[in-house]
């Protein structure tokens, strides 16, 4: 079984495969993780990858395809999730060329949807122990003594920059302009499931515990 997690940044795409990766044995084929790899592993594609990123230039559609191909080469038919691309409908359709040129398919294409204006308030009052990483918010989650880590007793505490109402109204906005035109795409050819991505995480995990299973049947 291979499929594609779409939603917004903050919808729990990465909580998810994490979840399906545990659950089914899949692999998570991050496209964030992937190019971060290869460059360590300082392969040719590595070498070519770090040579744009230094020029400040986005790395095109035909090396992440080469990237995606290369991993999935590697998987010995283990089913895949894919996470961060394709963020297009050009992507999309060469994503689909190389899947075919290599016998595979998307089995399933799922969304996960949110309200913006409560993604917003859930993304924006985030912030974490800084020694040991627990999170905290400032309306749900408020340590219970203030100014000390509920876990660690740490004083420190840490907010990540683009963790802020205008940054996540940016990255909303981005994601309704480029990415949400691919959901079409996929709707036609069938394979494109929704989940409500503001549920609880185990809510969401079951709901799409329950779309793999009937695409299994
Ligand atoms: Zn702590």
């Amino acid at each position: 079984m291979n499929i594609l997690l779409l939603g917004p940044p903050g919808a729990g795409k990465g909580t998810q495969a994490k979840r399906l990766e545990e659950r089914y044995s899949m692999v998570q084929l991050s496209t964030g993780d992937m190019l971060r790899a290869e460059r360590v592993s300082g392969s040719a594609l590595g070498k070519r990858v770090q040579a744009i990123m230094d020029a400040g230039e986005l790395v095109s559609d035909d090396i992440m395809i080469a990237l995606i191909a290369s991993r999935i080469a590697g998987l010995k038919g283990k089913g895949f999730i894919l996470d961060g691309f394709p963020r297009t409908v050009p992507q999309a359709k060469a994503l689909d060329r190389m899947l075919d040129e290599n016998g595979l398919a998307l089995d399933q294409v799922i969304e996960l949807t949110v309200d913006e204006n409560a993604l917003i308030d859930r993304i924006s009052g985030r912030f974490s122990c800084k020694k040991c990483g627990a999170s905290y918010h400032d309306r749900y989650h408020q340590p219970k003594q203030e100014g000390l880590c509920d876990v660690c007793g740490s004083h420190d505490f840490i907010r990540r920059p683009d963790d802020n109402a205008a940054t996540v109204k940016a990255r909303l906005a981005a994601y309704r302009e480029q990415t949400a035109p691919i959901l079409p795409y996929y709707r036609r050819k069938g394979v494109l499931r929704s989940v409500d991505g503001m549920a609880p995480i185990d809510h969401v995990a079951a709901e799409i515990e329950t779309i793999l299973n009937n695409a299994k049947g």
